[in-house]
This record gives C-alpha cells, sequence and structure tokens, in this order.
C-alpha cells in the first residue's frame, strides 16, 4: 500500500527522493488524534534514506544554485498557487493528522503556508540587496551565497505552516533540502512533494524522507554532506542534535520551546487581556510561543479570574473538523499521558485548580480540559517548565520590578506577553524582558520580515526577513581594487 485515503485525499506514504517515490521495507503507523485511529502506514526512513536523499538534493544543487533569482522566485510562487489550489484538502489531511482546528488550517495557517513561499520569493526579488562599501577607493560587494544541503526537521504542532517557514527561504537562498517531518504527523509533507513537484521544481531539489526522529532524523543531521541544519522542536532533541552538528561543525538553526509570560498590569483593558490569556489555549496548548505564566497585578486579580473563567468556560471543545470547535484534542495518547502527569503531580503539590485538571472523558482521552493552576510554587515544575498541553499558571504581583524579575527567572525566552494602558510602560516593560518576541496589548502579529526565534532554551539563531537568508547562506564580502 503505498497511498492511503485520508478525508478523501489520496496521500503518498513514501519518501520523495530526487523526483521519485520511494518506499521502504518498514512502515510506521499513523494515528488520528481525533478518535485515536490509525490513518495510514507511512515509510519508516533510517540511514540508507537519509543518504539517498542527500545524494540527490547534492547532485541538484550546482543547478538549482545558478538558477537565475528570478526563475527560482517563479517556481515557489507556483508551488504558492499550488497550495491555495489544494487549500482545502491540505487543511482536511492536516486536521486529521494532527488534530488541529479544520477553521484554523483553513483561515490562518494553510493561506500562511502559501505566504511563507510567496513571501521569500518577493524578498528574494525585491529586498535582498547587495550592500556594497567603498573602503579606500576599494568597493565591498556583499552576497549571499547558497549553502548547499539543508536537512530541515519539524515538529507536529503546525507540521506544514513550520516545515516551508524553512523549505521556503532554503530554497528561495539556491539550497536542496531533505525535509523531515513528525513521526505523529506526516502527511501534509508528502502532499507538499506533489505540489512541488506539480509546480515544475526540478528534481532532487526538494526532497522528503519519512521516519522516526532517532532513525531518520538523527541519521540526516549527523550526514556530513549537509551544509546546514534547521531544526525546530524540544529542547531535549535539539541538545541531540547540536551534539550531531558538532562532529561536522555543521551550522544549525534551534528554533525550541517556551514557557512565555504573560503580564496584565492593573491599567490594562482588561477585557483585551483576557481575550488573549484565554487564545493561549489555541491548538490544545500545543504551540511553542504559548503565554503559560500569567502574571496578573495582585489589585485586579479578582476581576481577571471572574472573566477568564467566564470567557474560558464558553469555549467549545470537541472534533476539530467543526468549525464551532474551540479546542481539539491532544496530538497523541503518549503526549496526553505526559500533560496529565506534569497536572497530577502539580495537584499532589499543592497547586490549586481554578479551571479542568484531567482528561475530557466525555470525548475520549485524547481530549485535555483547558487547565488554569493558581497558588503554585513559581519554581515548581508547573511553573517553570514547558507542559506544551492547555494548562497555564496563575501568578500575581505588585510592581513593575518583581513582575519583571519574575518573567525573566525562566529557562526560556521564546516570546512575552504585555498588557497594559500606559504606552511608556509597555515600552519599558518589553525593553527589559528577555525574549525573541514581545508582544504588547496584542498576540501572534507575525511579519515574516521580522527576527524570529528563542533567548536562553528557547534556541539559537533567528529566522525571517534577511536573518533567513544569513542562516541558508554563505555570505560573502568580495572586495574590488579601483
Ligand atoms: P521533538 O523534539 O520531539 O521532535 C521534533 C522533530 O525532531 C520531529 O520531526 C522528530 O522526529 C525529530 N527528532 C527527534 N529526535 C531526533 C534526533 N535524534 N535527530 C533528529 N531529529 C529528531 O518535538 P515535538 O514534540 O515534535 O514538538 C514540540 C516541541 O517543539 C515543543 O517543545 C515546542 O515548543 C517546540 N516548537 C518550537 C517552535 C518554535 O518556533 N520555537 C515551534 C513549534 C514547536
Amino acid at each position: 500500500m503505498n497511498t492511503a485515503l485520508v478525508a478523501g485525499t489520496a496521500v503518498d506514504t513514501r519518501h520523495w527522493i530526487g523526483g521519485r517515490r520511494v518506499a521502504s521495507a518498514d512502515t510506521f503507523e499513523d494515528l488520528s488524534p481525533i478518535d485515536g485511529r490509525p490513518i495510514a502506514r507511512i515509510a519508516r526512513g533510517g540511514p540508507e534514506e537519509a543518504d539517498a536523499a542527500v545524494a540527490a538534493a547534492k547532485a541538484a544543487f550546482p543547478a538549482w544554485a545558478a538558477t537565475p533569482p528570478a526563475d527560482r522566485a517563479r517556481l515557489l510562487r507556483a508551488i504558492a498557487d499550488g497550495v491555495e489550489k489544494r487549500l482545502e484538502e491540505l487543511a482536511i489531511v492536516e486536521t486529521t493528522d494532527n488534530g488541529a482546528l479544520i477553521r484554523s488550517h483553513r483561515r490562518g495557517v494553510m493561506p500562511r503556508v502559501a505566504h511563507n513561499f510567496r513571501f521569500f520569493a518577493d524578498y528574494l526579488e525585491h529586498e535582498l540587496g547587495h550592500p556594497d562599501f567603498e573602503t579606500r577607493g576599494h568597493r565591498n560587494h556583499v552576497t549571499w551565497d547558497p549553502a548547499g544541503v539543508c536537512a530541515l526537521i519539524s515538529p507536529w504542532n503546525a507540521p506544514l505552516m513550520l516545515a516551508t517557514w524553512k523549505v521556503a527561504p532554503a530554497l528561495a537562498a539556491g539550497n536542496t533540502v531533505v525535509l523531515k517531518p513528525s513521526e505523529w504527523s506526516p502527511l501534509s509533507a508528502s502532499l507538499l512533494a506533489d505540489i512541488a513537484a506539480d509546480a515544475g521544481l526540478p528534481d532532487g531539489v526538494l526532497n522528503v524522507v519519512q521516519g522516526i526522529g532517532e532513525e531518520a532524523g538523527a541519521a540526516l543531521v549527523a550526514h556530513p554532506d549537509v551544509r546546514r541544519i534547521s531544526f525546530t522542536g524540544s529542547v531535549p532533541t535539539a541538545k541531540v542534535i547540536a551534539r550531531a552538528a558538532a562532529a561536522n561543525l555543521t551550522p544549525l538553526s534551534l528554533e525550541l520551546g517556551g514557557k512565555s509570560p504573560f503580564v496584565v498590569f492593573a491599567d490594562a483593558d482588561l477585557d483585551l487581556a483576557v481575550a488573549n490569556a484565554v487564545e493561549q489555549y489555541d491548538n490544545a496548548g500545543q504551540v511553542c510561543l504559548s503565554g503559560t505564566r500569567l502574571y496578573v497585578e495582585e489589585s485586579i486579580r479578582d476581576e481577571f479570574v471572574r472573566r477568564f473563567l467566564e470567557r474560558a468556560g464558553q469555549l467549545k471543545q470537541g472534533d476539530p473538523r467543526d468549525e464551532a470547535t474551540d479546542i481539539g484534542p491532544s496530538i497523541h495518547p503518549d503526549h496526553v499521558s505526559r500533560v496529565d502527569g506534569f497536572v497530577q503531580r502539580a495537584k499532589q503539590a499543592g497547586a490549586k485548580v481554578l479551571l479542568g485538571g484531567g482528561p475530557n472523558t466525555d470525548l475520549g482521552g485524547l481530549y485535555y480540559r483547558p487547565t488554569l493552576f493558581t497558588d503554585v510554587d513559581p519554581h515548581s515544575e508547573i511553573a517553570t517548565e514547558e507542559v506544551f498541553g492547555p494548562v497555564l499558571v496563575l501568578h500575581t504581583f505588585r510592581d513593575e520590578d518583581e513582575v519583571v524579575a519574575a518573567a525573566n527567572d525562566s529557562a526560556f525566552g521564546l516570546a512575552a506577553m504585555l498588557f497594559t494602558g500606559d504606552p511608556e510602560r509597555a515600552g519599558r516593560v518589553a525593553a527589559r524582558l528577555v525574549a525573541g518576541t514581545v508582544w504588547t496589548n496584542c498576540f501572534f502579529v507575525r511579519d515574516l520580515r521580522a527576527p524570529f526565534g528563542g533567548a536562553r532554551q528557547s534556541g539559537i539563531g533567528r529566522e525571517g526577513g534577511t536573518w533567513s537568508f544569513d542562516f541558508y547562506c554563505e555570505v560573502k564580502n568580495t572586495v574590488f581594487a579601483p
């Protein structure tokens, strides 16, 4: 069986290597989080498939690197068109595979996938200048030369969006790529291979190897012909990958987890703050940026909690294919056990549950109830570690110094959100927070020209706009004598 029929769409379950579908002797099972049922058996790649894909990418590199930027940009735009043409299929396949809401896939995520390709095509053609400057009559000329074969490793929480956030700039820059999607959400990467082939992308420029992280992923990141590794995922995996990268001194970009602070001052628009706080449950809390540490100024704590519980109580949990659903399932039974482990240990440690606190048994074990804890020791596990589920902790504070110190007292530094009616305070506090992105009086406003990445254990490097080209290229300076 080389294809699976998923919600009416035929998805090839094999690898895509050098412009051909390639099977593996072994396969693994892909479950749908909607009901925990198997939906496909996927080719289980390992060192052999990783080798073949890197070889195909290496062979395709010289011609792709030499393709004029305008032609590369045209092909990227054709991929964007293909994504838009198949948007509904991509949305339903992704929802079936990873359980995220169909309404966000239709109106947010898949349009963003197309935008990733179009944005980097435009950026390559119109924004990435070639700064020239003079030194004692000599002319310095800076170019962004493609690096070579890039290994791209992506997670399951926003599979195609995060994969294409890597694929698009890497290809725009003139590299060839091998993408290894997560084994918990392998399907959309296979559809992307079809779309890219239909768009006319030359064989070997984009390759997809399916498989388990410790097998296919490990073989890819250890490969000596790989010139860049871009990884989005968890901190423990990043440490393993960084060790593999060290062996070949392969440059790597790491987009990792978080435990972002969400700060609400007493002078904030409380309805706005509450609406955004409840949004932290989006995608069943499986969002790296999620503001899972709520810090609310003491004087408004009771009113904040009242409005938060009222609003969170209206969230509809259920089948993510239903447009009316606000919170779907968690990705996998193992992940639910992990999330529940955090929650039960927090309860045993004396944290008070204001909302939720366990799986939604009416819907089966995969749907975890939105949960809010208070009376939490700020140094306890639940207050410091990434749960990656719909679990928030509430703290209070009395002044700016106290909340800045508490917010920054974290191993992570991916994002921070702050709500205040005082623009000066917004600027002042934002400047003191340690985070790759600070959102003031808003959340998730993203411009692909902006740098994206994390401080501390939330990652290494930044992507977006020029930062993506910096990573995927050998930036070169050529000096011309007068
Ligand atoms: P994960 O680390 O378990 O896996 C991520 C990917 O790495 C998967 O494709 C997996 O197969 C692969 N992998 C696992 N072991 C590997 C190895 N030894 N060598 C090479 N590849 C290997 O992460 P996950 O559970 O899929 O994703 C959730 C995590 O991702 C969370 O920590 C979340 O915060 C983070 N995340 C970060 C961002 C960001 O932009 N900063 C975005 C989304 C998710």
